[in-house]
């Protein structure tokens, strides 16, 4: 295949949406370095470039479990108010400077009471720092939207409290819901009370499956739970048998469940093989509502800007299908109607109609 060039600078001025990014796996490596110095965290090195490749390398094992293990040194350095605001205001910063329009940004608060703060504390404190590097970036003419999901962990028994805590932060900043941890053995309907209780309560959310964990994972996600999208989804290739489409995969695809697809993520957990058979090229010639993320930036060493310039160069993208992922995210965003549409038609489409 003959992939139009694109170059760099291009790929980072179009406007990107990314809907599925961990706050905690997406630190400046310099940032790791100085707050785990203040705290008296040991690091497996002081060298913020050392420490990036660290990241990846560690992170690069092929399991999702080992995987997930590499953010003990980030979430290190947001158990205090001054690190979780730092983090937060970069996180904004370095979304706009990779060209990013809206984001959502997500996160577990059950992870952050190491400290001094409490659950609602964490909260508040890590919308103060949003808030901060939103005014910051649409001060220097990159202004970026970013609502919050908050996240249960699916192994541990506090999601119901976050689940709580995204009802009562839903005018605050918080637009929605997750849970997020290791997927084999800890299914979604483990936490039905917490899913019931938030579509009670009309605040929409996702469910990672589909990661490390097959059909059966999506399914329960969807049909007992109620996710309104899915995190990576990248398994639903199993119920796709060439290009004919089972009843689950139909179900994804006819109802325009958004898929959250993070690449670079996928290699690494071993639930991809290579940027040119990722599912997502697939899915989106099937005319599934795919999207495209990030996951964790520091821990996989990217940006919205790198895994586009990956699919252009590995599989064949143009920027018809950049726009296209971005408008999905926008669709499937937790945002309301009308700052969705707004920032489609106001923001996305002009910018890609000048690199068209
Ligand atoms: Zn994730």
């Amino acid at each position: 295949m003959t992939a139009p060039r694109i170059d760099t600078d291009t790929l980072r001025r179009l406007p990107k949406a990314v809907l599925h990014d961990h706050l905690d796996g997406g630190l400046r490596p310099a940032t790791v370095v100085e707050l785990a110095e203040e705290v008296g965290h040991a690091l497996p090195t002081t060298d913020p470039d050392e420490l990036a490749a660290w990241y990846f390398e560690a992170a690069n094992s092929g399991d999702l479990v080992r995987y997930i293990a590499t953010f003990e040194h980030t979430l290190a350095v947001m158990q205090t108010r001054e690190g979780l605001l730092r983090t937060a205001e970069e996180y904004v910063l370095d979304l706009a400077a990779d060209g990013v329009v809206y984001g959502e940004v997500r996160y577990a608060p059950e992870l952050m009471l190491n400290g001094e703060l409490t659950l609602p504390e964490v909260v508040e404190t890590v919308q103060e720092g949003l808030a901060a590097g939103m005014a910051k970036a649409a001060a220097a003419g990159s202004p970026v939207r970013v609502g919050t999901l908050l996240c249960g962990m699916r192994m541990f028994d506090r999601v119901r409290e976050a689940a709580d805590l995204a009802v009562a932060f839903r005018d605050a900043g918080v637009v929605g819901f997750d849970i997020a941890g290791a997927e084999d053995g800890f299914p979604p309907a483990d936490h039905l009370d917490a899913f019931e209780h938030l579509r009670r309560e009309n605040v929409p959310f996702t469910i990672h499956a589909g990661e490390a964990h097959g059909l059966p994972s999506i399914h329960q996600a969807l049909q007992v739970c109620g996710a309104q999208r899915i995190g990576h989804g990248v398994r639903l290739t199993d119920d796709i048998v060439d290009g004919k489409l089972g009843r689950l995969a139909g179900w994804v695809r006819d109802r325009r469940i958004a898929l959250e697809m993070c690449p670079t993520s996928n290699l690494q957990t071993g639930a991809a093989t290579s940027i040119a058979e990722h599912p997502i090229t697939a899915l989106k010639d099937l005319g599934f509502r795919v999207t495209l993320n990030t996951d964790n930036r520091l821990v996989s060493g990217t940006t919205m800007t790198r895994e586009m310039a990956l699919l252009v160069e590995e599989a064949g993208w143009g920027v018809e299908d950049l726009r296209t992922v971005t408008v999905n995210a926008l669709k499937s965003a937790f945002i309301p109607f009308d700052e969705r549409r707004a920032l489609i038609e106001d923001v996305v489409l002009p910018g890609y109609a000048t690199a068209l």
